[in-house]
């Protein structure tokens, strides 16, 4: 069997690779080895620009009515027990039916837990005739030459096994990645955080016997500080808690399990476990992001803690940044460093994700270091006063995990070979806040044009060139050099002063990826030479 890609593992972000290459008209190969049916919903957060990913390719509709509960409260709140015990602190977010879009994108954040989130991409890939999503198929062996990579793949129902001969393998096998085995590539960084506990869960009447108010993650915190988490899954009835554990490793049994929830609730209330896991909390980046034909996106190229809400996220931007890269190679217009690329600039925002997240759960576990005083756990003013001092102190420390525009959409290409920055200075990076900028590398900004459309709404499949304002250049011979290259460009001029403003420059040369590639106010001297730097020739 041939196909141009072979995608090993489908997890949210190997589908996110099928997906993008099937929008883009590219045939692939995606096996992997389980049924396809997610038990254990690790990821929940869907942040902004993973939505403006699902709103490229069509499917915002499908993910908001995958199956959360919209309505359901968003607040998240530190409590000493739901019921019986006192709220601490509380950082309050409206619903997703309610909350804003942020005024730099078309879209905002969603709930989709991966029992949702995975089966909505799934059918996004099955929409395209030329993408095999084969399931309970494993990749037992593979070997790359010059030309393309032979996989030894596994039917795990009937065990047969089959030669498949790509152009491409990428590795979006998760943390235990074989394909980064088999490439002999490390990970450095810290291995285990903590060993934690989750278990989903199923109660009618927890909500019933709370008396704290309702929030979407409750964060629960001892006399040996913070030690639990809870989280609404569905928004419905199902919940994931978290025993959030250190760094010794125990195996909990059912009634262990079920005892430490029931703690945490409280009272006695219905509890039915649907699934536990053991799991172990890393703050990991390979080392490489793979050689040759061969290429790790997602947990395969970086493992972190979930406080942020980035693993999968990170992901997704991976599988953007590459998916475009692989068609220009295949079709042929794409130059022998464009893939290197890759590597050059996800790994610096993986890394910075993954630090940023270890810092989230070192800021969450602090109480355990600085303990809380006797006095909150107590009834009266002298309490109540403690409560407010420690709550206030508390809700300032996880700020830091709520509030990420920055991390979600300010990541920026500095330094990539297929960038060309000017001589100006970008905005410098802010975790917490983004600062919406047209300067090479970075994601074009968003702008509501008159027609009501989004300026994200113009990328995707090719190469853009932004002809902006009454003014600006004919931009002829950057167009012809682009298809002298057989690199797909097309031009859309906008008089919107708005667009004109924000993108600062007459000329804006956006990637398929919705990154700018270069701008200026007239078409450099040598176009042909552009057109060789952005396609990596
Ligand atoms: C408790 C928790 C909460 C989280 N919350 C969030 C969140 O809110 N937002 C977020 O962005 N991230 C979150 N994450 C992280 C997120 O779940 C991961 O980053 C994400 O699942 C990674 O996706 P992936 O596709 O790279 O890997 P995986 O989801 O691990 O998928 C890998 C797939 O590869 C398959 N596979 C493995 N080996 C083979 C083989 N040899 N052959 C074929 N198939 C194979 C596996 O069966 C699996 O389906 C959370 C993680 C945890 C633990």
């Amino acid at each position: 069997m041939e196909t141009p890609v072979i995608i090993v593992g489908g997890g949210p972000v190997g589908l996110a690779v099928a997906g993008d290459l099937g929008w883009r008209g590219l045939p692939s190969l995606l096996i992997e080895r389980s049924d396809g049916a997610v038990r254990q919903p690790k990821m929940d957060m869907v942040l902004v620009r993973t939505m403006e990913f699902c709103r490229r390719w069509g499917i915002v509709n499908e993910i908001e009515t995958s199956g959360y509960n919209r309505a359901h409260v968003q607040d998240n709140v530190w409590v000493t027990a739901l019921a019986g015990g006192y709220e601490l602190g509380r950082e309050p977010f409206p619903n997703c039916i309610e909350e804003a879009c942020p005024p730099q994108s078309p879209q905002k954040r969603e709930r989709a837990p991966q029992n949702f989130f995975d089966p909505a991409l799934a059918r996004f890939v099955r929409r395209f005739p030329q993408t095999e999503l084969r399931y309970q198929t494993e990749i037992v062996d593979f070997t790359q030459d010059e030309k393309g990579v032979t996989a030894i793949i596994r039917d795990l129902t009937s065990g047969e096994t089959q030669e498949v001969r790509a152009q491409y393998l990428i590795g979006c096998d998760g943390a235990g990645s074989f394909v980064r085995e088999k490439l002999g590539i490390g990970m450095t960084g810290n291995p285990v955080l903590t060993y934690t506990t989750n278990v989903v869960f199923r109660s009618r009447d927890l909500e019933s016997v709370q008396d704290v108010p309702l929030a979407y993650r409750y964060i629960f915190v001892d006399d040996e500080g913070t030690w639990a988490t809870l989280v609404a899954i569905d928004g419905r009835d199902h919940f994931r808690f978290s025993l959030v554990g250190g760094r010794d490793k125990r195996p909990l049994s059912d009634e262990e399990l079920t005892a430490a929830v029931r703690r945490a609730v409280g009272r006695d209330c219905e509890i039915e476990i649907v699934s536990t896991m053991p799991w172990t909390r890393r703050e990991l980046v390979a080392d490489s992001y793979g050689s040759n034909r061969v290429f790790l996106v997602g947990d395969s190229a970086h493992q972190l803690s979930p406080t942020g809400a980035f693993g999968m996220n990170t992901g997704l931007q991976e599988s953007v940044d590459i998916a475009w890269k692989l068609e220009a190679c295949v079709r042929g217009w794409g130059g022998p460093n464009l893939l290197a690329s890759y590597e050059i600039e996800r790994k610096p925002v993986a890394a910075r994700n993954v630090a940023e997240a270890a810092r989230n759960l070192a800021r969450m576990l602090e109480t355990r270091t600085r303990k809380p005083p006797a006095e909150i756990f107590t009834p009266g003013p002298n309490g109540d006063a403690a409560r407010k001092a420690y709550g206030d102190w508390y809700t300032e420390r996880m700020s830091h995990e709520w509030f990420t525009l920055g991390i979600q959409l300010g990541y920026r290409y500095d330094g990539s070979p297929i960038c060309v920055p000017d001589d100006t200075t970008p905005p410098p990076f802010d975790p917490a806040n983004y600062v919406q900028s047209s300067h090479a590398g970075a994601r074009a900004p968003h702008v509501w044009l008159a027609d009501g459309r989004s300026t994200l709404d113009l990328f995707g499949k090719g190469f853009v060139l932004l002809r902006l304002g009454k003014n600006a250049p004919d931009p002829r011979t950057l167009v012809d050099a682009a298809a002298t290259r057989h690199v797909p460009l097309s031009v859309v001029e906008l008089d919107e002063p708005a667009v004109t403003q924000l993108y600062e420059k007459a000329l804006v040369l956006v990637r398929p990826d919705g990154h700018v590639a270069w701008r200026g106010d007239a078409p450099p001297a040598d176009v042909l030479g552009l057109v060789d730097r952005v396609r990596g020739a």
